[in-house]
């Protein structure tokens, strides 16, 4: 069977705690189903690292993990360290030295938990959000003069090229198309920002010609808010800039059940460069070392990094058995229920081996 070489980095918060737990799971899933073998490296890159080195990422950094089939990472942001500083040394570093520019957020409303709306149930929300992952608002463009003074100025300048965006369209409309409903809504902001967007417009029409079976849709997104809320079953595939889809998806996990839950896949779809699977959550300082962080967004996570490795067999088996874990009511308290991570943990450990028993 195969091997992969897996790098970890737990980095901040809970993020330690939860890639414990999908390690555990992991190799609980590659022991039972003997389909393929895992070598995990830990590296250490924090915000604790940051204070004690100066950096988060040790010179040569990236090299050392461009030698691994795929990068598992926890989550980074720290109370004493500003949050522009940790997300773009560590997090944002990843995705612009890989070009990881498709960030891949599914979301649906696992069996066993519930949705805080009132009519949505298992089946009614089941969506992929694709996010623009190497520029728009957050290519770090813009500055500031007169600092401090009350005549201050600041820019924050988005950029979207027409290389970008083409390459981003076309990878959604390929993610819309293998799914049941071939139906992709492609988010913007046309009537207010007047040029990125209309740009967006107007190269989703034209890579949608060589996708004459997924139906397509425009939406504001404001809009799509409402939309999100009001009408779930009506979308399958969203597509949207760096910082819309930042948004909704946040939204989308919400709608789901739990930002616990969600997974976010950094991918360099020409796999030139290893690729980043992360939980949708953050840090979360204020469940931090208390042994109740939601461990399902990380299962999920691991689940989205074995089928882009191509063990996609394993892959549903894991998702499977993690919805059987919670349809068996054990659940962490935001998803209403009492259980610790480690009972989530042992829970689909078991789960997988009665699996492949
Ligand atoms: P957060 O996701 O850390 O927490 C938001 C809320 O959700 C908190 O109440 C938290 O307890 C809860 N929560 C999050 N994950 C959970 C889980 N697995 N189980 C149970 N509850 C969970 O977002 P925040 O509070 O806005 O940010 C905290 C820090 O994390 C900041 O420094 C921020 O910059 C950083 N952050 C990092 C990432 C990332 O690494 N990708 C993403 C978002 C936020
Ligand atoms: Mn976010």
């Amino acid at each position: 069977s195969k091997s992969y070489k897996i790098a970890c980095i737990p980095a901040d918060g809970i993020g330690p705690e939860v890639i414990d737990a999908g390690v555990e799971v992991l190799k609980a899933l590659s022991a039972a189903s003997k389909a393929f073998s895992l070598v995990f490296k830990h590296y250490d890159w924090s915000s604790d690292t940051f204070k004690k080195t100066g950096k988060y990422i040790p010179d040569g950094g990236l090299d050392e993990l461009k030698k691994h089939d795929a990068i598992l990472f926890g989550a980074v942001g720290a109370p004493d360290v500003a949050d522009h500083i940790s997300l773009w040394s560590l997090r944002l570093a990843i995705c612009q030295g890989f070009q990881q520019y498709a960030n891949v957020r599914p979301t649906k409303i696992l069996r066993g938990t519930e949705s805080p709306l009132r009519k949505a149930s298992t089946g009614d929300l089941d969506w992929v959000i694709i996010r623009e992952n190497s520029e728009g608002e957050y290519a770090g463009q813009g500055g500031r003069s007169h600092k401090g003074q009350p005549w201050e100025i600041a820019t924050e300048v988005s950029i979207f090229t027409r290389h970008a965006v083409t390459r981003l369209l076309k990878f959604a409309f390929e993610v819309a198309r293998k799914r049941q409903k071939k139906h992709i809504t492609v988010v913007t902001k046309s009537n207010a920002q007047r040029n990125g967007m209309v740009m967006w417009d107007e190269i989703a029409v034209e890579v949608a010609k060589d996708f004459p079976d997924v139906t397509v849709e425009k939406m504001l997104v404001d809009a799509m808010t409402c939309r999100m809320v009001l009408q779930p079953q009506s979308l399958d595939t969203i597509v949207a800039t760096n910082l819309h889809a930042d948004i909704l998806s946040d939204l989308a996990a919400a709608l789901a059940g739990s930002i616990g839950i969600a997974p976010t896949s950094n991918l360099d779809p020409t796999r030139q460069n290893p690729s980043m699977f992360e939980p949708i959550h953050g840090s979360a300082f204020d469940i931090t070392g208390k042994g109740i962080a939601n461990p399902v967004g990380t299962f999920w996570t691991a689940s989205e990094m074995l089928r882009w490795l191509g063990e996609e067999a394993a892959a549903e088996r894991l998702l499977e058995c993690v919805e059987n874990v919670c349809g068996d009511g054990v659940l962490t308290r935001d998803l209403g229920g009492e259980a610790t991570t480690k009972e989530v943990t042992d829970a689909v450990c078991e789960e997988i081996r009665r699996s492949y028993a």
